[in-house]
């Protein structure tokens, strides 16, 4: 098996970070600290980027790691007590955690994209968390800008038939993807919808309607032959639902208040390996495939379109006679 260090260490550190966050979510009421770019971030986020930078300083300490957050607010007296709060959660599985290592470990996350290297969102979908929804943890392996390793925990996340919430997403390139509960057990392999498997033939957009176009999203949806409404989910965990075959698309078309947005890699590198590797496909809207060379944007990517693969290029067409909104 290829990578087995690299995805033991992944699913471990991701796990741990997931239950940091519902460790907040089960203690606290997180408060959103706003930042420079107005989205929000709160303890559980950089909490679960120390838990991961530390794992991943430690096993591969070569690897840079782009992460989402930095801890330069943390670090400012005014922070002291809300970098107390981090530390003592980060206490939770790394006992001897101190204020002073816990900024350090979220700074590692501030490295370049090079010829190896890792890219994390400690927490995607901070608005789903703050709302008690769905959230994900995020984190993928890039060599030579193409993923290599992705690994999603979403804490939150059960399917039918499940008692427990809390679900781990693994994939490794050539390998498929597996599931498995968060806490641990057997792991399942995964595979997109089938198309005679109608139930299951719907589509996921955001909670959030300013980060795509709904009203075009719904259009093509429905012009690629998808009857249901959207089923709206927040974070990577619609990559979850894709790769687990129980949606058959998930679209992100650019919102008309920000049409020029280029998307983040950490939004979409686990996710995308997730999804390719149960058998689907992911481009963007003009039918590239998305370009994580790039550094920390997909700069030459616009619009995100995730599928079962089959219905891909219907897709596609009905984007094309489609129109933005206004
Ligand atoms: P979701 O939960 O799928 O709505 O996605 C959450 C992510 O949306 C956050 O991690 C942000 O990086 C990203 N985001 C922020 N603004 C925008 C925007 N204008 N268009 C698309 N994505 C955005
Ligand atoms: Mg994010």
């Amino acid at each position: 098996m290829a990578y087995q260090k690299e995805r033991e260490v992944a699913i471990a550190a991701a796990a741990a970070a997931g239950r940091l966050c519902e460790q907040v979510r089960q203690t606290i009421t997180p408060e959103a600290i706003e930042k420079k770019d107005k989205s929000p971030v709160t303890v559980a986020d950089y909490g679960a980027q120390a838990v991961i930078c530390r794992a991943l300083e430690a096993a591969f300490p070569n690897d840079p790691i782009v992460g989402e957050e930095d801890a330069a607010e943390l670090r400012t007296p005014e922070m002291s007590d809300r970098l107390k709060q981090v530390t003592e959660f980060v206490k939770g599985s790394i006992p001897d955690a101190t204020p002073e290592a816990v900024t350090d470990w979220i700074d590692r996350g501030n490295g370049e994209s090079c010829d190896r290297f890792w890219t994390l969102d400690p927490i995607d979908g901070t608005k789903g968390f703050l709302r008690k929804d769905q959230y994900a943890v995020a984190l993928a392996l890039i060599e030579q800008g193409e993923i290599k390793l992705g690994v999603l925990a979403c804490p939150a996340l059960k399917f039918e038939g499940q008692t427990e919430p809390g679900l781990l997403f693994i994939a490794v390139r050539g390998e498929g993807t597996m599931m498995m509960p968060m806490n641990g057990g057997t792991e399942t392999p995964l595979k997109v919808v089938e198309p005679g498997d109608v139930a299951n033939l719907r589509f996921v957009e955001s909670v959030e309607s300013g980060h795509g176009d709904q009203a075009r999203q719904n259009a093509v949806a429905q012009a690629a032959g998808i009857t249901t409404e959207s089923l709206r989910m927040d974070s990577q965990a619609k990559y979850g639902a894709v790769s687990a075959g129980k949606a058959a698309l998930y679209l992100r078309l650019p919102s008309p208040k920000s049409p020029n947005y280029r998307e983040k890699i950490w939004d979409h590198a686990a996710g995308a390996i997730v999804v390719e590797e149960a058998g689907g496909r992911v481009t963007d809207m003009h039918g590239k495939p998305l370009d994580f060379s790039k550094g920390a944007k997909l700069v030459d990517n616009q619009g995100i379109v995730v599928s079962n693969g089959v219905i891909h290029d219907a897709v596609l067409e009905a984007l094309k006679a489609s129109v933005p909104s206004a």
